[in-house]
């Protein structure tokens, strides 16, 4: 059975991107029957983000994502957490074994030397700068000597100076990619502080946790030569390499990026993305069914997902199309699905004040309906339903001028909201399809046009020129707080 892993590096909020990475890792895991594992990979202290890891679980959990084997739920092959797997001092004798066979070194070179290094190469016209310390042609025993003399030192990974090295990727083609050694560099293993790096930790934790598929994101393709030469190094075997492609911004001009774009996962879910929509638009990016089918489910998406369906080419990240996904999940809610998913965004918004109420409850199902058609991001419920829960104050909320129709004088609408409000006070029964006959005769009655009247009830009602339909907002506003808006009105 197929065993892979996600293995993020706790820096910060988890970037939409790793999602996605988790997520094929996932549905390999759960379409051909394999385990899926978690794993944190936190050796670079300099890059640590306290409290990245939590968020990178809470995140995953989000969209519905599960593992058999992590930091929480634990496993055979723990712990799964690389600062606790260093203290435990399980790398400890995979750096020997290579030092003692001789295929990585003590460096005694200092950052500062280094720097100077570069410098001289670039001032040299040197493109690429390759360190190759002199010490990995010294016997281990000088190495031994200088580091037991207090000098400090990194561990480094001596690489062939000709040759080639070859691997393939699942996901082109099963092509080989072919690097040729003088191409690389003695890369550092170990730090002066003794703690692994991430070439180093995750290849030996992908061989002791028995991964069999190594399934990330393309930008480590330019490492994975490094990693190839340690499992050869060691006699390991290699797991197949399987490199998913990038996601570009929508217009194609580089990657979706930190900087530019929203792409914290928790963002999605404060804007009222539904964790539905993220785990279907994400097996989009870079995977397809049939090149047609969009909209799947979680079980579809695990039934349906194949290895030789995820393209090597970029995927694209398009807004708007999320946002439309959103929308057709919203719509497949119930209206009461609906409310209990629209109560935290009121309650945030500070529209409702205790969402244990009843009558809070009751109310704000009532008015789903209203905005369950239009509604594409959670967050925008409080925004289009403020009017229903706040006051509104000609002047303030709106202008009275807003009233008055293009093409009206201002007595002309005042009078016919004066007629309106006339009719809406001896209305009793206050449902949509009543108050549309009320008023709908009443423009019968003035020989008006209904749409300049509609608007300036629905200004005077809702302090706004756009809202939901009229007689339904008139329904939910409610008798007594719709005749006093108009009243003021026309004060
Ligand atoms: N810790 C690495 C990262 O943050 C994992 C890369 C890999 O999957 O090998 O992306």
């Amino acid at each position: 059975p197929v065993r892979v892993r996600f293995a993020p590096s706790p820096t910060g909020s988890l970037h939409i991107g790793g999602v996605r990475t988790a997520l094929f890792n996932w549905l390999c895991a759960r379409h051909y029957g394999g385990q899926f594992i978690l794993r944190i990979e936190d050796t670079d202290e300099k890059r640590f983000v306290p409290g990245a890891a939590d968020d990178i679980s809470i995140s995953l959990r989000w969209v519905g994502i599960d593992w058999d084997e992590g930091p929480d739920v634990g496993g055979p092959y723990g712990p799964y957490v690389q600062s606790q797997r260093f203290e435990q001092g399980i790398y400890r004798p995979y750096v020997d074994q290579l030092l003692e066979a001789g295929l990585a070194y003590m460096s005694f070179t200092t950052e500062e030397e280094l720097t100077q290094m570069r410098a001289a190469a670039e001032a040299a016209g040197i493109k690429a700068f390759r360190f190759r310390g002199s010490e990995r042609d010294w016997p281990l025993e000088r190495q031994r000597e200088l580091a037991a003399s207090g000098k400090p030192y990194t561990v480094r990974l001596k690489t062939p100076l000709d040759g080639e090295t070859r691997f393939s990727d699942l996901i082109r083609g099963g092509d080989e990619i072919v690097v040729q050694n003088d191409q690389l560099q003695d890369i550092v293993l170990i730090k002066s502080s003794g703690m692994p790096v991430y070439h180093f930790a995750h290849l030996v934790d992908d061989h002791l946790m028995k991964i069999t598929l190594v399934m990330r994101g393309e930008e480590w393709v330019p490492s994975t030569p490094y990693h190839v030469l340690l499992y050869d190094y060691f006699g390991w075997q290699r797991p197949i390499f399987a490199h998913l492609p990038a996601i570009l911004r929508h217009d194609g001009k580089g990657k979706l990026s930190k900087r530019k774009d929203d792409v914290a996962t928790q963002r999605f879910r404060e804007r009222g993305y539904l964790p539905e929509t993220m785990l279907n638009y994400l097996a989009l990016q870079g995977w397809s069914y049939d090149g047609v089918t969009e909209i799947m489910n979680r079980e579809e998406l695990i039934a349906r997902f194949s290895i030789e369906r995820i393209q090597p080419s970029p995927a694209r990240w398009n807004p708007e199309k999320l946002r439309d996904m959103n929308g057709i999940y919203i719509r497949k809610l119930s209206r009461e699905q609906l409310a209990e998913r629209v109560l935290p965004f009121m309650q945030r918004a500070g529209l409702i004040g205790d969402p244990a109420s009843d009558t809070e409850r009751a109310y704000l199902l009532q008015l789903i309906p209203l905005i369950h058609e239009r509604l594409e991001e959670l967050q925008e419920a409080p925004e289009l339903l403020e009017f229903f829960y706040c006051e509104v104050t000609p002047g303030v909320t709106y202008q009275p001028t807003d009233l008055i129709p293009k093409k009206h004088d201002a007595v002309q609408t005042v009078t016919m909201l004066r007629a309106a409000h006339d009719v809406l006070q001896r209305q009793t029964d206050w449902t949509a399809p009543a108050l549309e006959t009320a008023l709908r005769t009443l423009v019968e009655q003035l020989g008006v046009k209904p749409g300049p009247l509609f608007s300036a009830i629905r200004i005077a009602v809702t302090g706004r020129s756009v809202a939901p339909p009229l007689f339904d907002t008139l329904a939910g506003v409610g008798r007594e707080r719709s005749l006093e808006r108009l009243a003021a009105a026309i004060a």
